[in-house]
């Protein structure tokens, strides 16, 4: 793919999901009567190239990812705005 605009502004689209898991061993924290699960576990999930993509990331790169998608989120909003003022001034009128 071509890079269309490069300048320091990391965004990121997805989302951020947390899950905690039990393990496979037998007498484990885990599984007790009061269980304490593993985790937190952190994923990412997105499209990669048109896949739909899941990776499992560490809590500080959950929280850049999250920066990143807000960060996103706020420039396609100003994007949506740019365009509806775009069609406002519309050539045709
Ligand atoms: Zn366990």
């Amino acid at each position: 793919m071509k890079t269309i605009i490069k300048f320091d502004f990391p965004i990121l689209t997805g989302s951020i999901s947390t899950a905690k898991s039990q393990c496979g061993k037998q007498n484990c924290v885990c599984k007790a009567k009061k269980p304490k699960l593993h985790g937190t576990y952190y994923r990412w999930t997105g499209m990669i190239a048109g896949r739909r993509t899941t990776k499992t990331i560490s809590e500080e790169v959950a929280y850049e990812c999250k920066k990143r998608m807000a960060r996103y989120r706020n420039l396609k909003k100003q994007i949506d705005l740019l365009v509806e003022q775009a069609l406002r001034n519309a050539p045709w009128k």
